[in-house]
């Protein structure tokens, strides 16, 4: 991956500034994925993605992330890192795993169970969020992500699929798409019971791009000021010789 200029992440975060968490999601992932085409990220298995941002996430701010939780159990603060080259690579991004004999092509599962063969593309942010706006989000993604049907022969539509092989497809789909639900399992120093959390490496890193961007802004001030340099100028400056400056103008 090809690590952002100064200017271009600072832009990025701009235009986050006014838009809703998914917006801001997609923002990310158009950094972290320049080799595709914007039209097509909302697209992507949504395992793909995280995997995407959690890549992202190590070229920016590197490998060390430090997370925050709460014990569900007994409320003590629970602190500790993880590492972002880790989820990159165990998510993989790529999908594929290839168990229990359904074959994953591209982004497509297919699922073979009691005389139905199913195949089911791997839902993409946009499926969720569509979803997640109907009445019966389930169904919503079923209909949305079923490429096709077939029961001994006969085409049958997605709201006929018996639970047995919904949940099979649920199976498949995760084991095809590992990263679309990062969930965190921390045991507690304190009591020993265990919290489960999800966590959101599109906000996470969101909240530290956010911070980046309001230190560099101060930065290119103190630069401005000392020294007369323009904006451009100053965001053109390796972070090592602007720190130098920083100190400098600290020095005097
Ligand atoms: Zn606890």
């Amino acid at each position: 991956m090809a690590i952002t200029g100064a200017a271009e992440l600072l832009a990025t975060w701009e235009a986050g500034l006014a838009e809703a968490p998914n917006g801001r999601a997609l923002l990310l992932h158009r950094t972290a994925r320049p080799d595709v085409d914007a039209a097509r990220l909302p697209v992507l298995p949504v395992g793909e993605r995280e995997a995407d941002l959690f890549a992202l996430r190590r070229a920016l701010f590197g490998e060390r992330m430090q997370v925050r939780l709460a014990c569900s159990a007994c409320r003590e603060d629970m602190e500790f890192d993880l590492d972002a080259g880790e989820f990159a690579r165990s998510l993989g991004g790529r999908g594929g795993s290839g168990d229990g004999g359904d074959s994953s092509a591209g982004t497509v599962v297919r699922v073979r169970q009691d005389g139905w063969d199913v195949e089911f593309r791997l839902p993409g942010v946009a499926d969720l969020t569509a979803a997640a706006r109907a009445a019966d989000p389930r169904a919503a993604l079923l209909a949305r992500c079923l490429v096709s049907a077939v029961r001994d022969g006969a085409a049958v539509g997605a709201g006929d699929l018996p639970v047995p092989v919904q949940r099979r497809i649920a199976e498949a789909v995760e084991a095809a798409d590992p990263g679309a639900d990062v969930t965190l399992n921390v045991a507690c120093p304190e009591c020993g019971e265990a919290t489960r959390a999800e966590l959101d490496i599109a906000s996470y890193l969101w909240t530290e791009l956010d911070a980046w961007a309001r230190d560099l802004l101060l930065d290119v001030h103190l630069l401005a000021t000392s020294y007369g340099w323009s904006e451009p100028e100053i965001l053109a400056l390796s972070p090592l010789r602007r720190r130098y400056y920083l100190e400098l103008c600290a020095d005097v």
